[in-house]
């Protein structure tokens, strides 16, 4: 069976590695942090890629890990969505999505990325088809008619390596991206995401809120444990600090408060906060002769409407599938035509994804007493106009594609 490489083994180059293993293709992932040992299990929760997120999987994601084999594992750490509420601070506009008037079991469901990151990356480890050399850093890349090389360094040694396909999923700033000279687009949100998670005094009842505050669009969102929930704040960029450690527990707590009344009854206690600067990285191509892009190194989005990993997985399982079919007619599977034709067929799945998640953002990010007029009426109609909310529902969910 032919090798494929993957450069990076973030959420997206472990969950490809994975689906490629289950196809039988074997699996060279390279991936630069050093990944601690079955013996570190416990450190995992609180390593740098796995950390204080959560990410809303939609159905079809589950659905992915379900053929995996995973998600019977993952799911003790995750929690059904099974209402929406949108909101805006001060403003008469609403809307309600609920599960059972969708005829769905739920919208998706919440998960630990440290609980995520841990399984994918136990699993991994185990897999027959799949070689994780961690701790190596690629600097080079090169192809020519027949394969890619890709040089990886490890304490100054460098490390060949030579495949008929590279995937490179090595995140927002690809290094892969900029060897292959492919520009990419960037726009900078000038916002930096809080995440945390909170305690409150209502459980949440499997129900998640997006709130429109003057600060952001603000989500909170249901994890195990009937109190608590993940929050994701974007706020202005410079404007975090005050919102950081132990000392200003309070001060966010009150902040939380402040903007939801009191839906979730008292704001109770607060983990740490992390930051995430945001910004919408779009790369100019996505199959370039041997080499995929995929994951953040192909599109990097706003988290407003946690879309950017189930885009992801979306790619990941549709590129397995052209790969498969490919290999059962025994052709090569890096042939550049089988590449460029993977990212046509996603092209529409991850632009109205991207306009998507750019529009929620600039539409609510505007105070102009006109644009919350529109907001207010849009969110009324979205309510009761029938036929919109299902239409939502599919689409958030990742079933519509
Ligand atoms: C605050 C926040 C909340 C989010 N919530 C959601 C959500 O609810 N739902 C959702 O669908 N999405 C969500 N997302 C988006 C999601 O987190 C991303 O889509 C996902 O993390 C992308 O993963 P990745 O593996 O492509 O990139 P990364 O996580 O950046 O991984 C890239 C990997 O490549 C490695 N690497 C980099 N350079 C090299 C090199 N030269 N050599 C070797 N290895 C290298 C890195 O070490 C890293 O491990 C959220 C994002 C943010 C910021």
């Amino acid at each position: 069976m032919p090798e494929v490489i993957i450069v990076g083994g973030g959420m997206v180059g472990l969950s490809l590695s994975l689906m490629l293993a289950k196809a039988k293709i074997n699996v060279k992932l390279l991936e630069a942090i050093k990944y601690p040992t079955e013996h570190d299990q416990k450190l995992l929760e609180y390593h740098s890629r796995f950390d204080a997120r959560n990410s809303a999987l939609s159905r079809r994601s589950i659905s992915i890990y379900q053929q995996l084999g995973l998600w019977t594992v993952l799911q003790q750490y995750a929690t059904p969505i099974l209402e929406v509420q949108i909101t805006e601070q001060g403003s008469f506009g609403h809307a309600t999505l609920r599960a059972q008037e969708e005829q769905v079991e739920s919208f998706g469901q919440v998960i630990e990325n440290a609980w995520l990151g841990r399984v994918l990356l136990k699993e991994v480890r185990q897999s027959e088809y799949i070689e994780l050399i961690d701790g190596v850093e690629v600097t080079a890349l090169t192809q020519n008619e027949s394969s890619v090389c890709v040089t990886a360094v490890r304490a100054e040694q460098a490390m060949p390596f030579e495949a008929p396909l590279v995937i490179a999923a090595d995140g927002r700033d690809s290094k892969c991206r900029q060897l292959l000279g492919v520009s990419a687009s960037h726009h900078d949100y000038e916002q930096v995401a809080l995440v945390t998670t909170v305690q409150t005094s209502k459980p949440h009842q499997q129900v998640g809120f997006e709130r429109f505050s003057p600060l952001g669009p603000l989500a909170l969102l249901p994890l195990p444990g009937d109190y608590r929930r993940s929050v994701v704040w974007p706020v202005k960029k410079g404007e975090q600090e005050q919102w950081l450690g132990e000392v200003n527990d309070d001060h966010f707590l009150a902040a939380l408060q402040h903007a939801y009344g009191d839906r979730a009854g008292r704001f109770e206690k607060t983990a740490p906060r992390f930051c995430y600067p945001l910004s919408q990285v779009l790369a100019d191509k996505q199959a370039i002769g041997r080499v995929v892009l995929m994951g953040n190194a192909a599109h990097t989005l706003h988290p407003v409407a946690g879309q950017g990993f189930n885009l992801c997985l979306r790619d990941a399982d549709v590129l397995v599938r052209y790969l498969t079919t490919h290999l059962k007619n025994h052709e090569d599977i890096g042939t550049p035509s089988l590449l460029q034709a993977y990212e046509k067929a996603r092209r529409k799945d991850q632009q109205r994804v991207i306009k998507f998640c750019d529009s929620v953002v600039k539409g609510f990010s505007n105070n102009h007493p006109v644009l919350k007029l529109a907001r207010n009426v849009g969110l009324l109609a979205f309510d009761r106009i029938p036929g919109v909310k299902p239409l939502v529902a599919n689409y958030a969910m990742g079933l519509k594609v």
